[in-house]
């Protein structure tokens, strides 16, 4: 290996924020904990074209799932659509059980499953923000390399594609 390859490597061990578990990006692109709930993007699973913004309000536990466009899921007939299971499942892999249920003030007994402890209703939430933010992280993916850590970058799993 030349000196230039042998700086590469050690420029490309920028410290990332790994998830606790490798999480499905296909599925769930995007999942946050913020504005005091946990929100994200789960594409659908029928049309690759379509996305859907869930989110589920902290202490309230109240959920929300809209497309993109805004239009409601046609899977929240009165509880969680799967959607907003793929979000909790996928932040639970991203976080950690201990730390979701921290931020949802939610009980989560031994084994239990997340969802199965929240007693929330379906609120309408506007998911505009949400979406927003995704794409400006989508957005970084164009941007041109750089050897510093970005770390809007760290729901993309570190590869370890160095050779
Ligand atoms: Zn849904």
């Amino acid at each position: 290996m030349n000196a230039d390859g042998a700086a590469w490597e050690q420029r490309s061990v920028a410290r990332v924020v790994s998830p606790v578990q490798p999480r499905k990006l296909a599925k769930v692109p995007f999942v946050e904990l913020a504005d005091g709930r946990l929100q994200g993007v789960v594409s659908s699973g029928s049309d690759i074209a379509r996305v859907y913004v869930s989110s589920i309000t902290a202490g309230t536990h109240a959920f929300n799932c809209s497309t993109n466009n805004n239009r409601p899921c046609g899977g929240l007939y009165g509880s969680p659509c799967k959607h907003l299971q793929a979000l909790a499942g996928e932040a639970v892999l991203q976080y950690g059980l201990d730390q979701v249920a921290r931020y949802l003030h939610v009980e989560v007994g031994d084994g239990a499953d997340l969802m199965s402890c929240l007693n929330g209703r379906h609120e309408p939430t506007p998911g505009a923000m949400v979406f927003s933010r995704f794409l400006r992280h989508l957005s970084y993916l164009e941007l041109p390399g750089t050897t510093g850590p970005i770390a809007e970058m760290h729901w993309f799993p570190a590869t370890g594609a160095i050779r």
